[in-house]
């Protein structure tokens, strides 16, 4: 996509230019090279991150290989590309991956071994870009992975972040937030593009003139101005080609300093770059009250306007007029963070390329798809008015517009005063706000969400207005991982039994893993996949040894809670479970509980009160039960510290339970239910998200299901919920949930869980009480088949048999059938 040089000359291409052979002598010379002439180093006083730099860099030679034969070709065949859009990503340490998919891993652990360097120490050093908060950055790497490998043409957009997600330790069981300094060794893995830059202005007013035919012209006078320089990552797809992550981050522009500089004013110019170069600063935790956060709708306006000026660049680059943009470009919006564009795209096309209104909404709206990942009412964005006014007065006279002739447009049909007000774009009950969720569903062709459950209550719920008038603009995308990080990658010893006995065609094909089931019944099979297992298990307790000092038995059950903590994923739930098994162990003399490791991780907002709260309680909980020599020889609770791709890449293949507990309903899709299930754990979980189809892939007697449906917890608060009632009714639970003020517990602070013991019992807003006692007994369930280890590998086995459908390919490929419309260009 990026020349318009259409018969591109194969010349950098050819072989022969440089070593970038792929044999293990290859490898060896390369990395001696690199450490010699880009280091400047000499083996004896290198560092592992030298050798951790100089295999980078070697490998790095070999993806930029793959990398401009592939911008060549998708150039060359000039086809219709994909541009993703979004804050966040999540990519994970690049080197393991990238090895994969030049399918270079033994040629180069056997050359570093003549070396005697270990690979799996060499991997170890990468810090990974924390540049996404969890979920909804992890599922953009994994499309990231399989636009690659399906050879979609494609660019994917986002901020650098100076600083990612915060790095979380804890301190006397509490959170507590540092910052991530992931640049601070450098970044092998990027290359910085100081030509393609882009200004960005914010603030001032407008200007409305008349010309002499009396055309109307609008100018846009900021009161500040900064620029945007793109930093390029390639992204190495499975024996195939590569797209661009290109990431942007603010600086200021000479001009300013020059100015200031003139006046004799060099401090006050310093000030200005330094205060401009925030922009891109830090990425902001979600789930915190963001409205009204001037820096991250900088941050949000900030990157469109560089991405959509570059998406133009390229368009006209290749002779092309901007009426055609929808032609050539689809622009996914993941989530409403990056909305703002459909105002930037129509200011872009009227006042810079002098489009008129009809042609320019035209475009716009056939260029953008926008996702939907979130019911949540607190996470739908929404920006004052009085915000954009002072940051982005343009945008907001442009929202007013199209809002008006939307609404023009939608009293034409027969909709209620009531339902046209629910529908605007903007929120005039109290404070007025912009509903930026409103602006990218009128602004895009397609909607959807991120799984059949979530894509329903979407329809139904928060957007059903809007699929009232235009039903044919909502579909559904079931979420995607990509299996090559989350098995070939971080499991090499059971997809090497995998593809031991299916051969390796599930790496571009999961489908293939059905090939599976009929070893299920394989009594030798089964105990080969046990030991995988087990050795995987053996792995993580070495992991959680090393980050916290606790040891646990690797053949004690692993049950595995990871994900963001918030409310609505009920840690919490999982905690009452603990204690239930406790008091059973102490107070009714139970003895036959299977020996267990309830291991958590997750990071929760800095600001968000009850999350960090559930982490001292997993904490506190873990404190008194691990030292408590008449229980823990049976139940051990660790919580690990920073939660992240590194880290999960080792917990995964560890677990043998996936606890997917949130209240039905909450849940979008969910991507950790994916990756766990991939890795052969068995799955506790309700009828949320993904969880659903998961269940009726690998078949409801592989599932352990429990708790409400959707529709019946709307039943049961429609019917009005008292959570004090069930806990008054129940016994075992009221222990329990008394337990959260004891002595023993709090170590005498008993205040300290009194806002989780009283939000439980008064409102109990995600139904934890109510669905307790359905939780308890399926985890009986859980232990009787956990007793009978065949049966549970049999299980295990189905379940990894039927992940086909959950390979981001797939994801990949619905996107370009139902929304896109863009096929893949061959490697
Ligand atoms: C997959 C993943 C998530 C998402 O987990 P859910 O269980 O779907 O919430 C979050 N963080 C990381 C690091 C992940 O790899």
């Amino acid at each position: 996509m990026n020349s318009h040089n259409k018969k591109t000359e194969h010349y950098f291409t050819k072989p022969g230019v440089a070593n970038i052979g792929l044999t293990k002598e290859d490898i060896k010379t390369s990395f001696l090279e690199k450490l010699f002439y880009s280091l400047g180093r000499i083996p004896v006083v290198a560092t592992k991150n030298d050798f951790y730099t100089s295999l980078a860099l070697t490998v790095r030679d070999r993806v930029f290989r793959k990398y401009v034969k592939s911008l060549e070709q998708y150039a060359e065949e000039d086809a219709r590309g994909v541009a993703y859009l979004s804050a966040e990503y999540l990519p994970g340490p690049h080197l393991g991956n990238n090895l994969l998919n030049l399918e270079i891993v033994e040629e180069t652990r056997e050359a570093l071994a003549e070396f005697n360097l270990d690979l799996d120490e060499l991997l170890k050093e990468e810090v990974e870009p924390g540049l996404g908060n969890g979920g909804l950055g992890r599922l953009a790497s994994c499309y990231m992975d399989s636009l690659a490998t399906l050879g979609i043409p494609s660019i994917a957009y986002g901020i650098r972040y100076e600083f990612g997600i915060f790095k979380q330790e804890i301190q006397d069981g509490w959170q507590v937030e540092s910052t991530d300094k992931w640049l601070q060794k450098g970044n092998t893995w990027e290359i910085v593009r100081p030509e393609i830059s882009f200004e960005v202005k914010f603030g001032g007013h407008t200007e409305h003139s008349r010309d002499g035919n009396y055309k109307l012209h609008i100018e846009w006078i900021p009161d500040s101005e900064i620029k945007g320089t793109a930093y390029d990552t390639p992204i190495l797809g499975y024996q195939s080609n590569s797209i661009t992550l290109r990431l942007w981050k603010a600086e200021a522009t000479e001009s300013f300093d020059f100015a200031a500089y003139n006046l004799g004013e060099y401090y006050r110019a310093v000030e200005k770059k330094m205060r401009s170069e925030n922009i891109t600063k830090v990425l902001y935790p979600n789930d915190e009250n963001l409205s009204g956060k001037e820096l991250r709708l900088k941050q949000q306006y900030f990157f469109v306007c560089c991405s959509l000026q570059d998406i133009i660049r390229l368009h006209l680059l290749q002779g092309r007029k901007l009426e055609t943009l929808h032609e050539k470009f689809t622009i996914q919006l993941n989530d409403t963070h990056p909305s703002i564009a459909v105002a930037e795209l129509m200011r872009l096309l009227l006042d810079v390329h002098q489009m008129g209104w009809e042609e320019a909404w035209k475009v716009t709206k056939s260029t953008f798809a926008y996702t939907n990942h979130t019911l949540l009412p607190e996470a739908l964005e929404k920006w004052p008015v009085n915000l954009l006014r002072n940051l982005l007065p343009r945008h907001l006279e442009l929202i007013y517009e199209i809002n008006s002739r939307f609404i023009t447009e939608i009293r034409e049909h027969d909709f209620t005063g009531e339902q046209i007000s629910r529908m605007s774009l903007i929120d005039d009950r109290g404070e007025p706000t912009i509903r930026m969720a409103h602006l990218a569903t009128v602004g895009s062709y397609k909607v959807n969400g991120v799984s059949a459950l979530h894509s329903g209550l979407l329809k139904e719920e928060v957007l059903k207005d809007f699929a009232q008038l235009w039903p044919e603009k909502f579909t559904n995308v079931t979420n995607g991982i990509t299996h090559r990080r989350f098995l070939a990658v971080s499991n090499p010893r059971l997809a090497g039994l995998i593809s031991e006995k299916i051969g390796k065609e599930w790496l571009t094909n999961l489908d293939k893993l059905k090939g599976l089931e009929s070893f299920a019944n394989d009594e030798y099979f089964r105990r080969k996949w046990m030991e995988v297992k087990l050795e995987n298990k053996k792995n993580l307790a070495a992991q959680i040894k090393e980050l916290t000092g606790i040891e646990i038995n690797p053949e004690m059950l692993i049950d595995v809670q990871v994900k963001r903590i918030h409310e609505y994923k009920r840690q919490h739930l999982k905690v009452l479970h603990i204690l239930s098994l406790y008091m059973q162990i102490k107070k009714d003399g139970q003895k036959d509980i299977p020996p267990t490791a309830f291991i958590f991780a997750g990071k929760a907002a800095p600001g968000y009160f009850m999350a960090k709260r559930i982490i001292k309680l997993i904490t506190a909980v873990g404190d008194f039960i691990n030292n408590d020599p008449e229980v823990n020889e049976t139940l051990k609770v660790i919580f690990l510290p920073n939660f992240s791709v590194k880290l999960a890449q080792h917990v995964y293949p560890g677990a043998d339970l996936s606890e997917q507990i949130s209240m039905a309903g909450k849940e979008a899709s969910g991507t950790g239910n994916m990756k766990f299930a991939l890795n052969g754990a068995l799955t506790v979980g309700t009828l949320d998200g993904a969880n659903v189809e998961i269940r009726e892939e690998v078949g409801e007697e592989n599932f352990f299901l429990f708790g409400l449906t959707t529709e019946e917890v709307a039943e049961r608060k429609k019917a009005g919920y008292h959570p004090y009632k069930i806990y008054s009714e129940n016994e075992k639970l009221k222990r329990v949930v008394d337990f959260l003020l004891s002595e023993e517990l709090t170590k005498g602070n008993t205040e300290l869980f009194r806002s989780i013991y009283d939000n439980l019992l008064n409102q109990d807003p995600y139904l934890l009480l109510q669905d307790y006692q359905s939780y308890v007994d399926q985890m009986e369930n859980v232990y009787e088949i956990w007793q009978d280890s065949q049966k549970w590998a049999q299980m295990s086995i189905i379940n990894v048999a039927n992940m086909g459908k959950f390979s981001s390919d797939r994801s990949i490929k619905d996107y370009c059938e139902k929304i896109w419309k863009v096929k893949a260009v061959k490697a």
